[in-house]
């Protein structure tokens, strides 16, 4: 991980056991991904929220085989998304298990210098 992905603020709240979204400052919708304009109005004033950290799973994967060394002692290890309460989805690991339509809350797991997003069930 670059320098600039440790400073970004979704990275940076995850390290201080926040998950953040970006909304609009202007009328408040959530977006989707990371944008430069608002889907809703179109505002350039996009700032960063804190979420609630409780989510519901979308979709889930199970990774057998890490695709990069930096993962490898993590495997097996479960993918997910999940839709934020907020609104937002998100891509983060989850407690095994887990199952498309259940209730997660957010949890943090340390892993060397980064934080990673990891749900487990409510
Ligand atoms: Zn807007």
């Amino acid at each position: 991980m670059t320098t600039d992905q440790a400073d970004h603020p979704y990275q940076s709240g995850l390290d201080a056991g926040i998950v953040r979204y970006q909304a609009c400052d202007d009328c408040g919708a959530w977006q989707p991904l990371q944008r430069h304009a608002c889907r809703a109005c179109g505002g350039t004033r996009l700032g960063w929220r804190d979420a609630a950290g409780t989510a519901t799973i979308h979709s889930v994967t199970e990774v057998a085989r890490a695709p990069t060394d930096a993962f490898r002692a993590l495997a097996p290890y479960t993918l997910v998304l999940a839709t934020l309460d907020e609104g937002p989805r998100v891509m983060a690991h989850a407690e095994p298990g887990v199952a498309i339509g259940e209730r997660v809350r957010a949890g943090f797991l340390r892993h060397g210098e980064h934080t990673l997003l990891r749900f487990l069930r409510e």
